[in-house]
């Protein structure tokens, strides 16, 4: 039996436990007097498995009933060899049992110190949980992902009002690249330190991912925190010196103020990194702002987004889609369906999909609706083969669906799984995927139609480098955006331009699609450029997929005028 630890001895204790813990983190800590074998534990230990209070004696001993009973052995030695002095410290493994009966998989790691005659002390060192989500960053030291999400939880719960920002260095993966990982490491931990000393403190500070932060204050405006942006925006872009290489960032960032608190988390985090994107992609990394307060509109927005979102959570309920016919520039016969998504509940009606797909692309959830939508459309094209059996279902896709690793794989997927002839399939792509990397792209275009799927590049000359799209990526179809065609009856210049885009797609082997036919005067004009296919509200508006089959069930010219 031990003394009973003196008052002396019990606060000596205490410091030495403290200063362990002020560097500890995320880990749990112990420190054992081993004179009294008197120790003091962290409570967040204590509380995940029950143990009976922070100071203990024999704590050893009662640490052991929790360890798996195979691993005890192993255990009981190395602390044997420890209090014995046979051995300085340990480093080992093992399963605890929390209350639950479970196990968590905990490392621990600890030494010992002697006093002055060379006696054993202390031990003390650190548990680490495997099964618990860590909180810190390793390569930054600021509270990561899983620390921001908690701590903007817990602010919501209490209805705290925040400002939250997002900011990110543009062209990480270029100065990687060039210069080197460490070099991009030490620009990140230098960001970091940067918003930390700058901005808020380091409880406010996070690591999200890649090279994206964000802040958390509670205390400054958004005009404050907008004025702070500016500063270190210049101090980045002015450049820093990191070894031997000299180097100047752009920063991108977004801002949301938080008054209003029926959202969840989740779509705080979307409408925050909807102003990042939308300073990285359209506003040269200007700060933007979500909303400067969430009254009226902007909050039924943010309100109606929120439904929208939950809804994929919610087994997409309120997603369906409804179909448009592509037919044949010749013949007028029905050839193919493009697939559109549409939103509905009671409370907010019908919304179409340029009102949220734009903010939802950003979304991690934005895949699996990707997934839903692909689906959905393979099992209702099955239906419309079997009335018109050469029919193409067209289906829109989002950068963030093909960005997602793995993502031919999902289509091979649910292909299978559908039982649907992927040669009937054209997937479609905007002009906002040149955003993405062009090999990623480039990959992905090549392996999809390998496999027999046809790719489609939408609303062609609407954005930027079309031309150098169209070359470098080959592509079934190119489908013409109905801005250029629109005034194509009156205007010779949509002519003269319509004329080039069908040479172009020709000289590239691919089909031209027009869309946006809405007269029979438009239709007359076009067919004569040799264009494949046309789709418009002239033909049909798009239809839900029983009206599709009711028409088609009379043949395949249902929609000729
Ligand atoms: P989009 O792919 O260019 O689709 C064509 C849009 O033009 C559709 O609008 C369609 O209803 C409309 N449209 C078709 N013919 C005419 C016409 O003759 N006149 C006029 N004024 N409009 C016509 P919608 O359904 O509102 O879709 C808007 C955009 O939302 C789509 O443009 C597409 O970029 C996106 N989208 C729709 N469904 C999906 C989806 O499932 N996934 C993804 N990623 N994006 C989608
Ligand atoms: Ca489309
Ligand atoms: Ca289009």
């Amino acid at each position: 039996m031990n003394d009973q630890i003196t008052e002396e001895a019990k606060s000596r204790l205490d410091k030495l436990f403290e200063s362990y813990a002020i560097i500890a983190e995320d880990t749990y800590v112990y420190l054992c007097d081993m004179r009294y074998d008197y120790s003091r534990w962290s409570k967040a230990l204590v509380d995940t498995f029950d143990l009976p209070s922070e100071y203990m004696y024999n704590a050893g001993g009662i640490w052991e009933e929790h360890i798996h009973p195979e691993d005890r052995k192993a255990y009981r030695d190395g602390l044997d060899a420890i209090f014995s002095g046979r051995q300085e410290g340990h480093d080992m493994q093992y399963r605890a049992k929390r209350p639950d009966g479970e196990y968590d998989i905990c490392t621990c790691r600890g030494i010992v110190i002697t006093d002055d005659d060379g006696k054993p002390r202390y031990f003390g060192g650190a548990i680490r949980n495997l099964n618990q989500q860590s909180y810190i960053d390793t390569m930054t030291g600021l509270r990561n992902q899983y620390g921001f999400f908690s701590d903007l939880k817990s602010y919501i719960k209490n209805k705290t009002p925040i400002r939250i920002g997002m900011a990110g260095i543009g062209k990480l993966t270029e100065v990687n690249e060039v210069y080197g990982y460490h070099v991009g490491n030490k620009i990140l931990q230098h960001f970091g330190r940067y918003l930390m000393d700058n901005v808020t403190n380091r409880g406010g500070t996070y690591r999200l991912d890649g090279s994206r932060f964000a802040i958390i204050s509670t205390l400054q405006s958004e005009e404050e925190l907008a004025e702070s942006y500016e500063e270190i925006r210049a101090h980045f872009r002015k450049g820093i010196r990191f070894d031997d290489v000299f180097i100047n960032m752009e920063l991108n960032a977004g801002i949301l103020s938080l008054d209003e608190f029926n959202v969840d988390d989740q779509t705080v985090y979307a409408c925050l990194n909807f102003a990042y994107q939308e300073s990285k992609r359209h506003k040269h990394g200007d700060l933007v702002s979500f909303r400067r307060d969430l009254t009226g509109e902007n909050r039924k927005r943010l309100e109606k987004l929120n439904a929208i979102r939950s809804s994929i959570t919610n087994g997409f309920e309120g997603f369906y889609l409804v179909y448009q016919p592509v037919v044949d520039a010749m013949t007028e016969k029905v050839i193919g369906a493009e697939a559109l998504l549409r939103w509905k509940s009671e409370e907010y009606g019908i919304v179409p999909p340029d009102l949220f797909i734009p903010f939802l692309e950003t979304d991690p959830l934005f895949p699996e609706l990707g997934e839903w939508i692909l689906m959905t459309a393979l099992k209702d094209g099955t239906k419309l083969a079997e009335h018109v059996p050469d029919i193409v279902i067209n289906v829109n896709l989002s950068y963030a669906q093909i960005e997602k690793a793995g993502f031919t794989d999902t289509v091979w997927n649910i292909v299978k799984q559908t039982g649907y002839d992927p040669e009937k399939l054209c997937l479609e792509v905007t002009e906002r995927c040149r955003l993405l990397d062009m090999e990623l792209l480039r990959n992905v275009i090549v392996t999809l139609r390998a496999g027999g799927v046809r790719v489609a590049l939408d609303d062609f000359g609407t954005g930027f480098s079309s031309v150098g799209l169209v070359k470098n990526l080959s592509f079934d179809t190119i489908k013409i955006d109905r801005s250029f065609v629109q005034q194509i009856e009156q205007d010779e210049r949509e002519k003269r331009l319509l004329n080039n885009f069908t040479d172009m797609a020709g000289t590239f082997g691919a089909d031209v699609c027009v869309e946006g036919i809405e007269t029979s005067g438009m239709c007359d004009i076009i067919k004569g450029y040799g264009i494949h296919s046309f789709q418009g509200y002239y033909y049909s508006k798009p239809i839900s997929i029983d009206e599709f089959l009711e028409k088609v069930k009379s043949g395949a010219d249902c929609f000729a005028r």
